[in-house]
């Protein structure tokens, strides 16, 4: 090849919870939240490069000549309603047509996208895009951890990597590593594939590539690389994905079908062993809550991880068990991040700074409806973005809208909860610290997170408890009514 190639690139992520009590908008995708906004056009060149996305490692990787087609993400949520998964599905189909001809394509994908009419948003995707290009383009997708993994998905496309840690530090380096599978099939090279779905699903509070089982597991992947194999993933799979092909996977590449074959089933085989050792133990509120205030202190505090509830999992991140739970025992230097009550955040600006008033607070959208009914004093208010500095967000901005701190005005307890208006995972101290809360000084923490909070959170902690409240995105997976799942798939 002459000429630098031209590879088209873009991006659609959503992680799709069937138990979710409310789906994806096409708004959803197009404001900005944690992440960035609907992106299209040289904008998306000029703005990824430097974030922990995947498309900005892959851009970051590699010479090629880029042509921009259409990045767009929402929080996870129930499904992604048609017109969303079709109006997003064409900016990036209709840039592809227009562009002419290209050498090849990489798409940015989360993997687990579930629509109101599909249960594999990306394998639809990805027959679309494989019809513009024709069968001879490389197509070269990234995929999330959480990805579901489907046969469609591996069928339209020559070769995917996937995020070899949760909480995910390696977005944009699982994008970088699109680069050299692109750079070969350019080349002309015949990629072989294996591809193996697990019999049973993970809980995302057992996926942790920091703890065993998944810390030794993962990190044999690198290794698995040799002259005739190129890349082995695993998908550890979205368990809330009511979906026929829910669930882990390993999938690789290489240059013989059986060099590939014997070490995708040598990491297949290494994950079964490993059933018995993924745990879904959590403890029940009163029982964390009471170990916490043992614990912590101001300078090592305890960290309540509300599992259930994470909204970056399809939560509503408004239930209030755990923060009641505080104030019944009287809880001092404790303080609750990020509760979704775009209400509450508007009463706290109306009244400013250092005001008062009283509120249901939370319990509104979701899974439980039990507000916290309680006076309020308001310590802090913002409306502007928050850069977070942890690994995962990486000098990104979070926008979640007006913002406010608020103090409970109780005679025991000494609780504070930021809330925010745009649904978004506590997985960053900037997400206290934006709002005048100093982490380090509390003594109990409760981060509305299931595994992301780790990396930012971990060396500030004397303990790390989960807990098992209410919320839409159950870790207790045994207990979820799975209605689609293929025979023989296990949910323990
Ligand atoms: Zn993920």
């Amino acid at each position: 090849m002459t000429h630098r190639p031209r590879i088209a690139v873009g991006g659609f992520q959503h992680e799709s919870n069937s138990f979710s009590p409310f789906g994806a908008t096409y708004a959803d995708f197009a404001m900005a939240d944690g992440w960035p906004a609907l992106t299209t056009g040289q904008a998306l060149l000029d703005q990824f490069p430097p974030l922990n996305i995947p498309l900005g490692g892959f851009l970051r990787a590699a010479d090629f000549d880029y042509v921009p087609l259409a990045w767009a993400s929402a929080e996870p949520s129930g499904p992604v309603s048609d017109e969303a998964f079709a109006r997003v599905s064409d900016l990036i189909c209709d840039a592809l047509a227009k562009a002419g001809p290209v050498d090849g394509v990489y798409l940015d994908l989360h993997g687990a996208m579930v629509t109101a009419s599909h249960e594999d948003g990306e394998g639809v995707l990805l027959a679309r895009v494989r019809k513009i290009v024709g069968p001879a383009v490389p197509i070269v997708v990234s995929l999330d951890m959480h990805a579901n993994i489907t046969a469609a998905m591996t069928e339209q496309t020559d070769a995917m990597t996937v995020y070899r840690t949760y909480p995910h530090v390696d977005m944009a380096a699982t994008g970088e590593r699109c680069a050299p599978l692109m750079r070969t099939l350019l080349a002309g090279r015949r990629l072989y594939k294996a591809f193996r779905k697990l019999p049973f699903l993970i809980p995302l509070s057992a996926q942790c590539t920091d703890m065993e089982p998944f810390k030794s597991i993962y990190a044999s992947l690198p290794g698995l690389a040799s002259d005739t194999v190129l890349s082995i993933d695993i998908a550890s799979g979205f368990p809330a994905a009511d979906i026929y092909e829910c669930g882990p996977a390993v999938i690789g590449y290489g240059f013989d079908q059986a060099s590939v074959d014997r070490c995708v089933d040598e990491v297949y085989a290494r994950i079964v062993a490993a059933e018995p050792a993924f745990s879904n133990d959590l403890l029940p509120i009163d029982v964390a809550v009471a170990r916490a205030l043992e614990i912590g202190r101001p300078g090592r505090p305890v960290v309540l991880a509300d599992v259930q509830d994470n909204p970056g999992a399809g939560g509503s991140s408004d239930t209030t068990g755990i923060l009641r739970a505080l104030i019944e025992a009287g809880a001092q230097k404790a303080a609750v991040s990020v509760l979704w009550d775009p209400e509450a955040a508007r009463a706290a600006h109306a009244v400013g700074v250092g005001g008062v008033f009283e509120a249901q607070l939370g319990g509104r959208y979701g899974y439980d409806s039990t507000p916290f009914v309680a006076r309020f004093q308001v310590e802090a208010i913002r409306d502007t973005p928050i850069v977070g500095h942890g690994l995962v967000v990486g000098g990104a901005e979070m926008s979640l809208g007006p913002m406010a701190q608020l103090r409970v005005l109780d005679g025991e307890a000494d609780v504070r909860v930021v809330v925010c208006s745009v649904r978004f995972q506590c997985l960053d101290q900037a997400l206290f610290r934006g709002l005048g809360v100093e982490p380090r000084d509390q003594a109990v923490l409760v981060v509305k997170s299931t595994v992301h909070f780790r990396t930012d959170f971990e060396p500030i902690a004397a303990a790390i408890l989960l807990v098992e409240a209410p919320g839409a995105h159950a870790c207790r997976i045994d207990l979820s009514a799975y209605r689609r799942l293929r025979p023989g798939v296990r949910a323990v």
